[in-house]
Parts: C-alpha cells; structure tokens; sequence
C-alpha cells in the first residue's frame, strides 16, 4: 500500500519531467569540480564569493571545533551557546549597522519561525508571487489569511492593501535579492507602501547578503534603506559559504524573537564551526573587495556571452543567470547536454519555479577564470544547438 504510493508518484513526476534526483559530487564546491568521475565546471553554486573554501574560513571552522567540539550539545537556551554564537552575533550586527542579531539553524528554520511570531490568525500577509518556499511555509504554519501580488508589482500590491477589510495585522513578504529570477525586490517603493499602510515587512535577504551593496551588506545597503526597515533576515549559506542564517534588528526584536520562535527554541544550536566560519567570512567580505569586483566582472561576462548567443534571461541584475526555457521535459534535456559538455547547472522545474518557466539557473562566482567562463559558453552553445534551442 505505502509501497505503492511512493512507486506512483515517483511514476508522476517521471512522467511530468519534475522527478529529482541526488548528482553527488566528488570534490568541494568551486569553479571545477569532479562529478561522475570527469571534470566539469560548475555553474549552479551560491558560493558567490568562494568562501566555502576559503582558507581562513576553513581554518575558522577547524579551530571553533577543536576547542568546542563538534556539535553544540542543546539547543541555544539550554546550553548550546557558545563564544562563536555570540561573537557571529555581534559581527552581523556590527555589518549589517543593527543594534542585535539572533542567528537561527539555518534560512528554512528562520523563515518558518520568525513568520509565525509577526502574524497569526486575523491577520494578512501578501507576499510576492515568486517568494522562496521556506516563506511560504512560515506563511502557512502562522495561519494569517495569505495573497499574493505580482511578482515586483507595486501597484498590484497597493490595490491589495486598499481592499484589505478589517483585519487586525498586515505582513507585506518579499525576497532582496529574488533567488531564481536574479532580480532585485523594488524595496524603496515597498517600505513606502508598507509605512502609508501601516504594514509590516519582511526582507529575506539569502542572495544579497555578501555580494550587493557597494560593501556587500546586501540588498538594503543597495537601496540606501538601512534604518528603515527594522530588522530581516539572511542566511549564512549562500555568499557567507557556511550555513546557518541571521534575523538583525534591535534588542527587543531580538529578545522577543528568542523567546517566541520556535525554531529557534526547539532546536540545537548552529554547530561551532559553521558559527565561526560565517564570523570569518564577514571579515574577509569586508577586507577583500576584490573578491566582489571579480563577481560582477564574470557576471557581467557570462550575462553578455548568454544573451549574445541569443538565449532568453530573466530580467536578472545579479550573478543569478537564469536561462528561460519554460517546458520542463526540455530544461532537463539542456542540462544533461550540458553536463555531456563538461557544465554542471541545474535544471529549476516546478515547484521551484512556475509551472511552463523551467529554467537553468546559472550562477557565477568570484572563482571563475574567463577561460574557464569561455568554455562554458561553448558547451552551453552546443547543448543549446543539440536540444534544438538555437
Ligand atoms: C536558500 C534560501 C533560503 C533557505 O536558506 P537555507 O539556509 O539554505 O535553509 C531561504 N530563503 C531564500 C530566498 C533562499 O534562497
């Protein structure tokens, strides 16, 4: 009876060209890596900047555990915080300009927690269309009534919060950064919105923390708001190069947080190491400009050489390069060619992203030479020729 269950919907999504698999590495993350027993360049990390390899990040990760061991052994308000917790604290707070922070096991437990503490039943949340799951589901475990607006539109959003009726509280979500189109949230326009209807917002910043702003903040440096929005989230996991994620705000929020978010109370504490490794990726975030520039110097090369080719991007202003190709069937087709040709990138299917708008969603990062840029771009012409797409 279970048995069958799983066979007939592994069958469906078989059939859907949505079934996913595990494709292990053989190597850390990087520009190169070992798949499969080839080298192949890898174009679909979050590791903008490299640090997951980073020898002063790693070497952060090896001291934090041979001090402190392994595993943190309880959850924060037991007895799981330990001097990389506080000390990460106080380094986000310092780089993101906030009085406090609260870091949390990871961005999908951060989101599902902190959520349901802002809303709960009587109240509205609208939330961009094409917000990350981990959103979502906060949005659902707060049982606050829930819409959507168009992806980025304003003026549908505003419509929404003219007919709200009554309700007790209003939540507007949005990511900084959108993780699977690349673009960038109109966030000047939504504080505004939020502050004349006398709403909350709520900034998940995964993808801009580390790379946006002209000293890598993240997205709110990059719209100049810093003091406007009183506090968001991110995560540790993606240009940080470790794993975990952040809340900044003030003191209270912290305080309340830590008392009423339940994923953060029922859960172990981040382990040691990944708390240290994030406090050492800040610093090099700060200290290594450089490593940014390049970022968006192979950003602006791999953009330049896709659209050239004659591919259709999403309207991206990042180093999230997504290529549309909208049937599912056919996304994975490309990126099996792709890996044929020495490219490891993903194929994103729904419910990732909207039914018909399965992409590859490549991304770039400071590591990659232009020779090895180049030759993903020939790969990526041939594939594109193979599957009947140029
Ligand atoms: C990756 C991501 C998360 C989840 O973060 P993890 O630390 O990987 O759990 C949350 N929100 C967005 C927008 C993301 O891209």
């Amino acid at each position: 009876m279970l048995t069958n269950h799983f066979r007939t919907t592994l069958q469906q999504l078989t059939d859907q060209s949505v079934r996913r698999s595990l494709s292990p590495l053989e190597s850390a993350t990087g520009p190169i890596v070992s798949h499969a027993g080839r080298t192949v360049i890898l174009l679909s990390s979050n590791d903008y900047l490299g640090l997951a390899t980073h020898p002063e990040v790693v070497q952060a990760a090896i001291e934090a555990t041979e001090r402190y061991g392994t595993g943190s052994g309880a959850s924060r308000l037991v007895s799981g915080t330990l001097p990389p917790h506080t000390s990460l604290e106080a380094a986000l707070a310092k780089f993101k300009g906030t009085d406090a922070s609260l870091v949390f096991g990871a961005g999908y437990l951060a989101n599902v927690g902190v959520i349901p503490t802002l809303i709960d039943r009587g109240g509205l949340i609208i939330a961009d269309r094409l917000c990350h799951a981990s959103l979502i589901d906060g949005c659902r475990l707060s049982r606050a009534d829930f819409r959507v607006f168009r992806h980025g539109d304003c003026a549908h959003l505003e419509t929404l919060l003219r007919r709200r009726v009554s309700y007790r509280s209003t939540l507007i979500i949005t990511e900084g950064l959108f993780s699977m189109d690349g673009d960038l949230a109109p966030l000047s326009d939504l504080v505004e919105l939020a502050e004349r209807y006398d709403a909350m917002l709520y900034v998940d910043d995964a993808h801009g923390t580390g790379i946006m702003g002209a000293t890598g903040r993240g997205t709110i440096e990059q719209f100049d708001l810093e003091g406007r929005i009183p506090f968001h989230m991110g995560t540790l996991s993606k240009a940080l190069g470790s794993y975990g994620a952040y809340v900044v705000g003030s003191n209270d929020c912290v305080q309340y947080l830590l008392n009423v978010a339940r994923p953060f109370i029922f859960t172990t504490a981040l382990p040691p190491a990944m708390a240290a490794a994030a406090s050492a990726a800040i610093t090099v975030v700060e200290r290594e400009p450089e490593r940014r520039a390049r970022l968006w110097a192979n950003r602006h090369y791999l953009f330049n050489g896709l659209r050239n080719q004659g591919f259709r991007l999403t309207p991206t202003v990042s180093p999230i390069l997504p290529v549309l190709i909208g049937d599912a069937a056919k996304a994975s087709a490309f990126a099996d060619r792709l890996l044929a040709h020495g490219v490891y990138a993903t194929a994103i299917r729904p419910p990732t992203v909207p039914d018909g708008t399965s992409r590859i969603r490549f991304t770039v990062t400071a590591q990659h030479t232009t020779n090895q840029l180049d030759e993903a771009l020939q790969a990526v012409k041939l594939a594109g020729r193979e599957t009947g797409l140029l």
